[in-house]
Formats: C-alpha cells, sequence, structure tokens
C-alpha cells in the first residue's frame, strides 16, 4: 500500500485553505470530500459576511483569527480579484434596553483591537440609512461581503498548482493512528484502504464523528456535536440598504440581519433552531417570525416579501445552555496522536479566519512530527 504524505478531509473553506497552506509549504496532500462539489456543506450556505471580529470574547482564537484574517483575506480578495466588496454595517439597538447589548459589543470590540468602530445616534444613523429604525447604532466600516464560492476555487486553484489533488464523492470512512502515521478506509465508486504520515480532520458538522471513527485518537479529546440551524428568507426586489444591517446579537447566533450579495439582493437570516441530526429543509413557516424580527430596525417590510431561501447548520461544539465555545484546532499537544490535527466547532467566523487556522494547522504538524 502506498503512503501519501498528508490527507486533508474535507473540501469546504477550511479544508481547501489548510490543502493550500500545506502544499505551498511543499507538502504531498491528497484532499478527500465525500459530497460531489466543493464547499457542500456549510461553506456554501453561510452570510458571506467578511466579519471584522467585532463580537467574539478578547484573547479567544475565534477574535484572532477573525481580525487577521479579514485583513489577510481583503489583499488575497484584492490580489486575485475574488469579487468582494467592504460595504461595512451597522449593528442597532431598536430599545433603550438594547443600549447595554450596544456598549458590551464597543467593548468588546475595542478589546479585539478594531478602533475604527464608531458610535451613531438614530439620527446620525438615518443620514447613512435612511430606512433604518433604531435609537443607536455602532457602524463598523470593516466588514464586508464576499463570493465565497470564487475564494474556494482560489484555495483549490493554489492547492492544485503547488500539486495537491483534490478528490470529490470519496468518503473517509474510518481510520487507525499509528506511530508511523494513519490507516485509512475510503468508501466512493473505489473504495480501498490509503495511508498517510499527516491527517487533517477539516469534516466540519461531520468532525467529531469522524474522530471517533478513528482508532487511536483518545475519545475524551473529542467534542460532543450540537447542530443549530439558521435559515435565510430572501427579498424579492430590492432593500433600500447600502449596509449590512444586525440587531443586537441573541443567544446562539448573531440575530436574523439583512445580508446583501454582491449583486445587491437581500437575504435574511440565519435564524436559531437547535436540531437533533443535519437537515437542511427549511420550514416555509418560519418566516413568521423573521417578519417581525427584522421590522423592529426596518419597519418598512412588506408583507408577503420573503420567501423562503436556504439553511445553513453551525458546527457547535457546546450546547445551547454552555457558554459559547472556542474554535478548536487540536493537535498532538491536545490528543496526543502524532500527525493530526483536528478541526471542531467552526462555526462563525470560519469563512473570514479561514487563512490564519490554515497557517495554525500547518504550525500544528510541523511542531510535533519529524
Ligand atoms: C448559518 C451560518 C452563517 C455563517 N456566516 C458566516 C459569515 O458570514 N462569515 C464567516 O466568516 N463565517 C460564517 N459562517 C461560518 C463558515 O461558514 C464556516 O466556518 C465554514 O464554512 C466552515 O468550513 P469547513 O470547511 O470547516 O466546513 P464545511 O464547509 O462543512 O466542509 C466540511 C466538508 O467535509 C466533508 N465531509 C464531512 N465528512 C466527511 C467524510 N467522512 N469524508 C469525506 N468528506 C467529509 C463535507 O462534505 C464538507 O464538504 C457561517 C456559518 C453558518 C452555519
Amino acid at each position: 500500500m502506498d503512503e501519501l504524505e498528508c490527507v486533508v478531509v474535507g473540501a469546504g473553506v477550511i479544508g481547501l485553505a489548510a490543502a493550500r497552506a500545506l502544499a505551498m509549504a511543499g507538502h504531498e496532500v491528497l484532499v478527500l470530500d465525500r459530497a460531489y462539489t466543493i464547499g457542500f456543506e456549510t461553506s456554501s450556505r453561510n452570510s458571506e459576511v467578511i466579519h471584522s471580529g467585532i463580537y467574539y470574547p478578547v484573547g479567544s482564537l475565534k477574535a484572532r483569527s477573525c481580525v487577521s484574517g479579514r485583513r489577510r483575506l481583503y489583499t488575497y480578495c484584492h490580489e486575485r480579484g475574488i469579487p468582494h466588496a467592504q460595504i461595512g454595517k451597522l449593528i442597532v439597538a431598536t430599545s433603550e434596553a438594547e443600549l447595554a447589548g450596544l456598549e458590551k459589543i464597543a467593548a468588546t470590540a475595542r478589546g479585539n483591537g478594531i478602533d475604527n468602530l464608531e458610535w451613531l445616534d438614530g439620527t446620525q444613523a438615518r443620514r447613512l440609512e435612511p430606512a433604518v429604525h433604531c435609537i443607536a447604532a455602532l457602524l463598523s466600516p470593516s466588514t464586508g461581503i464576499i463570493d465565497s464560492h470564487a475564494l474556494m476555487l482560489a484555495y483549490q486553484g493554489e492547492a492544485e498548482a503547488a500539486g495537491a489533488i483534490v478528490v470529490l464523492r470519496t468518503p473517509v470512512l474510518s481510520g487507525k493512528a499509528g506511530a508511523e502515521g494513519f490507516e485509512l478506509a475510503i468508501g466512493g465508486d473505489d473504495p480501498a484502504t490509503i495511508r498517510c504520515r499527516y491527517l487533517v480532520n477539516a469534516a466540519g458538522l461531520h468532525a467529531p464523528a469522524l474522530a471517533q471513527r478513528i482508532d487511536g485518537i483518545p475519545p475524551e479529546t473529542i467534542p460532543a456535536a450540537y447542530f443549530c440551524r439558521g435559515v435565510y428568507f430572501t427579498l424579492s426586489g430590492r432593500v433600500p440598504f447600502q449596509r449590512l444591517i444586525y440587531p443586537v446579537p441573541v443567544a446562539g447566533g448573531l440575530g436574523v440581519h439583512i445580508t446583501l450579495d454582491l449583486a445587491g439582493q437581500a437575504r435574511f437570516g440565519p435564524d436559531v433552531e437547535w436540531i437533533p441530526a443535519v437537515d437542511y429543509s427549511v420550514d416555509p413557516a418560519r418566516g413568521e417570525a423573521f417578519y417581525a424580527a427584522v421590522r423592529t430596525y426596518w419597519p418598512g417590510l412588506r408583507d408577503g416579501s420573503l420567501q423562503p431561501g436556504y439553511a445553513g447548520i453551525r458546527p457547535k461544539i457546546s450546547g445551547p445552555a454552555d457558554p459559547a465555545a472556542d474554535f478548536a484546532v487540536q493537535g498532538p499537544e491536545m490528543h496526543g496522536v502524532p500527525g493530526l490535527v483536528n478541526l471542531y466547532g467552526i462555526e462563525s467566523p470560519g469563512l473570514t479566519a479561514s487563512l490564519p487556522l490554515a497557517d495554525e494547522v500547518v504550525r500544528k504538524l510541523h511542531a510535533t512530527r519529524s
């Protein structure tokens, strides 16, 4: 049986970014994904926002990788012509009760080194966005939007140019970790057993389940997986906004916000629904709650104007009653298995943070295996 150097499981934005970084560092890389296309799961089912790094606890990996990832992503997109736009966003308080939440966000943002937020009163906010209703707002000029598929294609292209191979329709079923590397059972049209020295588990929602199927990974290091669905509704016609409009965040997510795509079309979402298993269906009945949520800050939303869109599922590793977990990029220092990196809980802002997270994977592999 031939031995490969690195196998990356998952061709989402994180697996592709890691494959690119590993291939560019001179490694032989094979990316395996069970879907028929890259980015089939979470990486195609999100808000496509380049986050500035406002919300995440100071010093967390989410905060650090978002702030540095955002800066690097703008440069990366600019240099490669990846469609994106730094349009900015308003986080709006619609009642006195929400002002404390807005102040807390401003303080966290300062702690994360974001010094360009502007505090606006309602009149100043309406000067920028006449249709918005709020009594105060935070303007985040560094927030933007991106074509996430173009980003993934760029990562894939650069990984392949550096010698990586991306194989689709190929699930990794199970594996065994030994002193010399890994043995992986792969399915698909040509089931086989392959060997590799380095293994990167970037299987997103399924990363904990995959880790459980690899003998030799201490089970106590594998977090429980929780699935938190967020559905989007789309608007026919145009919205009267130039910027993204976000409410003060809710437990589990950032609140039903208005994002714009690069064609100027609006989508609303994602809401928060904890579900027992991966299920991308969208219940049209959830639209009712969207009207109420959006009208708190955009009273002009007309009856009947929302259509069910799509659903994304947050790959959580903390449950609804727990404090929100940080990104977990586990190398051998954590689980004791040489040559292995598991990425767990890579929810938002994973798209924004993809370049630094990929570097973290390379660093952990280089640090722990000769
Ligand atoms: C609702 C929502 C909104 C979000 N909005 C934003 C945002 O605006 N900005 C931002 O920065 N981030 C956002 N995120 C986060 C971002 O989308 C994710 O962090 C990122 O897409 C995760 O990428 P991934 O590669 O880890 O996972 P995925 O994209 O899910 O990729 C994992 C891949 O692994 C494959 N796979 C799984 N199991 C196996 C197996 N056994 N064998 C082979 N292949 C396997 C799957 O087919 C899949 O392609 C959002 C997330 C959600 C859920």
